[in-house]
């Protein structure tokens, strides 16, 4: 590994965001090494998809680091991931939601999450769409899902390189965003976090009103494999 290549990296990335937008470094696929070598940096929120590889990492990482789930969530792993995780990005169900509440309480804990909302062209199982967002809102109450805080939504835009269409669906979460913060989404609990941007569209969603990026490859390189 390549700790001077990774150092610059990390700070040009650094370098194009603003105060208080939070950087997430991706680490799906990276060895624990890599990540050790950010966190020496002074980097300790780290994101990843698989909740296997990510109990491996957090075993033997330091335990200050905040691990973000952001791949997609499936139900029978939430388990392994509600002792330790920080925010689970990728919820898009209400069944998501009872489970995560579920492993909350066992764990003696409140955890946080963000709905993810499908805004690419793309075709996916992933995220919810509007109707199903305002189904879900409706659902809410006061002590439906008393061990989670929902603070906040997470979308990823189309993998094209015409940066209006990605400009135009950011601008549309963001829309949603402070939709429901206005409306006092939640109970009226903190709902403060818009995570959107990856390294191809950082800048568009940070223009869009993102406070969150989660970056990969800009920092760690091409992704092995
Ligand atoms: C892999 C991944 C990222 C990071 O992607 P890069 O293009 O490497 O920055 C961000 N968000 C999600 C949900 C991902 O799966």
């Amino acid at each position: 590994m390549d700790r001077e290549a990774l150092a610059q990296r990390y700070a040009a990335v650094k370098a194009g965001i603003p105060d208080g937008v939070l950087l997430v470094a991706v680490s799906k696929l990276r060895s624990a090494e890599e990540v050790q070598a950010l966190y020496d940096l002074g980097h300790r929120d780290f994101g990843e998809n698989y909740p296997q590889e990510l109990r491996e990492k957090q075993a033997v990482l330091p335990e200050d680091i905040r691990w973000h789930f952001i791949g997609h969530l499936q139900r029978n792993k939430v388990k392994y991931l509600a002792p330790f995780v920080h925010l689970i990005h990728g919820v898009d169900s209400e069944k998501a939601l009872d489970e995560i509440d579920k492993r909350a309480a066992q764990n003696d804990r409140t955890i946080d999450a963000l709905l993810q909302v499908h805004i690419a062209r793309e075709e996916t199982k992933h995220g919810l769409s509007d109707r199903e967002l305002n189904d879900l809102m409706a659902a809410w109450t006061e002590t439906r899902w008393p061990n989670v805080r929902v603070r906040g939504l997470m979308g990823m835009a189309s993998l094209t390189k015409d940066g209006s269409v990605i400009r135009n669906e950011f601008d549309g979460l963001a829309g949603r965003f402070s939709d429901l913060q206005e409306r006092m989404a939640f109970g009226g609990e903190v709902f403060d976090i818009l995570s959107m941007g990856m390294s191809g569209d950082m800048d568009l969603a940070i223009a869009a009103g993102s406070n969150l990026v989660r970056i990969g490859t800009a920092i760690f390189g091409e992704r092995p494999g």
